[in-house]
């Protein structure tokens, strides 16, 4: 198996998954050292020891790696809370109506504010349970989300979906996922300024609407816009902040984190701060 393969699909894991990387050792198509490299990339730490397999004689009828999953640290501990000023030269769009959800599916649908309506298949409004206690905000459609009409359906929505369910929340029911841009950009160029200022009244609805307990934001638009300020995701990490009430938590978007496998461990941190902030609130 080629390197950037592995990479691939290593990288594509969430937390190293054990009976995943038996079968791949067992296969014999990974020469452990690689598999061990690429794995204490992904989860920062050696792999555990050796341990004997006890199934019929295969391929490789000896020691196989088994990787930990890491548990999840106990939730009692101190969160740091931090109110920033804010920075961003953005035109803010105040929410300028209440609308009920017909009404901003509709109006979303139609949209021409900016000329991302230009090149889109279709605007990208919402996943998951419109009545969830978590939200999850990312940037805006790709190629795929484009075409389905939902977000994060891509490759970095399935690794999205990796981190809830490590966080055992249930997709379907937990969480309800949005962007801060409705359209596709042309080539998945970063969103505008102008794009942005035009979209945002339609997040302020969703979260409006959906009255979430818990917002993580992924990547820099998303903590960005919500908090009114251009300072980067890795100084804002780690601290809870409040839109508006909501507390927010802002990690590295997915996307990023494929390209970075080494940069999931702070984005564990982050979720798990969520999840004692959450639960302990
Ligand atoms: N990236 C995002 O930010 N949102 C999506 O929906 C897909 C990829």
């Amino acid at each position: 198996m080629q390197k950037n393969t592995l990479d691939l699909l290593i990288g594509n894991l969430w937390q190293v998954d054990t009976a995943k990387l038996t079968r791949l050792c067992q296969n014999a198509a990974i020469p452990l050292p690689q598999l061990r490299q690429i794995t204490t990339l992904v989860t920062q730490a050696p792999l555990p020891e050796t341990i004997p397999i006890k199934t019929p004689a295969t391929a490789l009828n000896q020691n196989v790696l088994l990787a930990s999953t890491k548990p999840i640290k106990p939730y009692m501990t101190e969160i740091a809370i931090s109110p920033i000023q804010p920075t961003s030269k953005l035109q803010v769009t105040n929410i300028a109506e209440n609308m009920n959800w017909e009404q901003l599916a509709h109006k979303v649908s139609i949209c021409e504010n900016c000329k991302l309506c230009e090149n889109r298949t279709q605007t990208v409004l919402e996943r998951g349970n419109r009545n969830a206690k978590w939200m999850f905000i990312g940037e805006g459609p790709g190629e795929q989300e484009d075409l389905q009409g939902r977000p994060f359906v891509g490759a970095s929505g399935q690794l999205l979906d990796k981190m809830i369910a490590a966080m055992k929340l249930n997709i379907e029911n937990d969480v309800y996922i949005a962007n801060v841009i409705k359209c596709r950009p042309p080539r998945n160029r970063n969103p505008e300024p102008e794009e942005i200022s035009s979209c945002k009244n339609y997040l302020l609805q969703q979260i409006n609407l959906v009255k979430p307990q818990m917002i993580i934001t992924l990547g820099r638009y998303a903590v960005q816009t919500l908090l009114d300020t251009e300072i980067a995701v890795g100084k804002l990490r780690g601290k809870v902040h409040h839109y508006q009430d909501i507390p927010l938590i802002a990690t590295y978007h997915p996307s990023y984190l494929l390209r970075t496998p080494s940069a999931k461990k702070d984005a564990w941190d982050d979720l798990q701060l969520a999840m004692r902030h959450y639960f302990s609130g």
